[in-house]
């Protein structure tokens, strides 16, 4: 593997750790880490102004022992091969972790999609699914929305492959419902973010009822984690956005938050709640905090005065390791990002398995099993951290290393 990148370097040291501990042989290790396929592809576009320009698009298959390749593309200036090989991999962990039968795969192009007009974003996505189109496939590799990558996005990515190989919904995840995508996909990030919380509570013999939560982010993942733990009897007492947090020891009205950002594009005007910044919300009084913005919020600097009990990671890599290490000795319970955000591949998983089989389920039904998979995910974490007397993050490591390289060793190298 030849790209470097900061979350790389820390997936990495968690993955040495449990190659290690899991014994695995020096060969295979080394197998897993590496990708399989690495491509960039070239994609011209004529703006609307006539000028000819070329973007770069990525796409990293990093591993596909236990299936075919998954993982979103997003739109973004920073993306490069680094970035994306390092989500690649995280990929593969997540999948694993939560046992569906998926490898690992990342993809992108450097550009702002806001600098577009939808006629560009359209021809840039078409040109970019052509750029990818060898290696990707049904059984081969499935992408997804991620970061400035929406359900539009996927239905032109959809289209285009289906123009070659006729009607193939199976090929892209995140889709509109209307050409095939998957009741409660939408919120199913976010759920997965209340149920496993729930779980960790049932767990440690407490009730999700009455406990206090602060969650930072309120966009797909943050506000719909909101929802479902409130629905759950948790308080929601601190929100926030780009703009700023609220808090409110009485309890944020949700239903209002949504409004005053659906009606002014910010929380800012909440006036029911106290003004502070995102950094002082993190530090404010609570029994679980949801980083479900940004990764890197949580740091050595600020996590001696975190006052929450347990954090769940709604976010990907909010924790820094220097973090970690504090909220461990400090007897802080960390819900990794590779359990905690897994329900939207879960989600994913189900809308693929629906088009293979030219079905549609009901919401209720999307959500049971979201329930069972999530469920099953943490308990089995857990189960792992008690065995090896670590933390939670190390054991979700453990488990999901543990079930690629059991993969690998089945199917064979030759
Ligand atoms: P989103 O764009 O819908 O929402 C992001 C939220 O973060 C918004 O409320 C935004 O205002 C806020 N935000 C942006 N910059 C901020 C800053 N500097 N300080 C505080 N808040 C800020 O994104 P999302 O889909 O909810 O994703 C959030 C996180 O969850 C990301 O790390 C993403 O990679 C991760 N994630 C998302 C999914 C999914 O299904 N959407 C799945 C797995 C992981």
């Amino acid at each position: 593997m030849s790209a470097t990148h900061k979350s790389l370097d820390v997936v990495r040291s968690y993955y040495e750790e449990a190659v290690k501990v899991l014994q695995v042989n020096e060969g295979v290790a080394s197998l897993i880490w590496s990708t399989d396929r690495e491509i960039r592809v070239q994609i011209p576009i004529v703006r609307d102004n006539g000028v000819l320009e070329v973007y770069k698009g990525y796409r990293v298959q990093h591993n596909n022992a236990r299936g075919p390749y998954k993982g979103g593309f997003r739109y973004h200036p920073t993306v490069d091969a680094a970035e994306v090989t390092a989500l690649a991999v995280l990929m593969t962990l997540k999948t694993a972790l939560v046992d569906v039968p998926f490898g690992g795969a990342k993809g992108g192009i450097a550009i702002d999609p806001k600098k577009f007009s939808q006629r560009e974003l359209e021809q840039i996505t078409r040109r970019f699914t052509n750029g990818i189109m060898p290696v990707i496939g049904i059984y081969e590799d499935i992408p997804a929305p991620d970061v400035n990558t929406n359900p539009q996005i996927m239905a032109w990515f959809m289209d285009e492959y289906s123009r070659k190989h006729g009607y193939s919904p199976a090929i892209v995840t995140g889709k509109p419902i209307e050409v095939g995508g998957s009741q409660g996909r939408n919120e199913a990030t976010g759920l997965g973010v209340a149920i496993v919380t729930e779980q960790l509570c049932k767990t440690l013999k407490q009730d999700l009822k009455g406990k206090t939560v602060i969650i930072q982010g309120y966009g797909n993942v943050g506000s719909n984690a909101a929802r479902c733990l409130a629905e759950r009897g948790a308080i929601i007492v601190g929100i926030s956005d780009v703009g700023g947090g609220k808090y409110s020891p009485k309890g944020i009205d949700l239903e209002k938050a949504l409004q005053v950002q659906k009606e002014d594009g910010s929380l800012q005007k909440l006036d029911s709640a106290e003004s502070l910044t995102n950094e002082q919300l993190l530090e404010k009084p609570c029994d679980i905090l949801v980083p479900a913005a940004l990764d890197g919020v949580l740091t050595g600097e600020n996590a001696p005065r975190i006052q929450a009990k347990m954090i769940i990671e709604g976010a990907n890599a909010p924790t820094t390791d220097d973090a970690d290490q504090i909220f461990e000795q400090r007897g802080i319970l960390v819900v990794p990002d590779i359990l905690a955000n897994a329900g939207g591949v879960t989600a994913s998983y189900f809308e693929w398995v629906q088009n293979l089989q030219q079905l549609s389920w009901p919401l209720d039904e999307v959500r049971h099993r979201l329930q069972i998979k999530m469920t099953s995910a943490f308990e089995a974490t857990w189960k792992m951290a008690q065995k090896y007397h670590t933390t939670l993050r190390k054991a979700a490591y453990l488990l999901a290393v543990k079930r690629v390289a059991d993969a690998t060793v089945l199917r064979g190298y030759h």
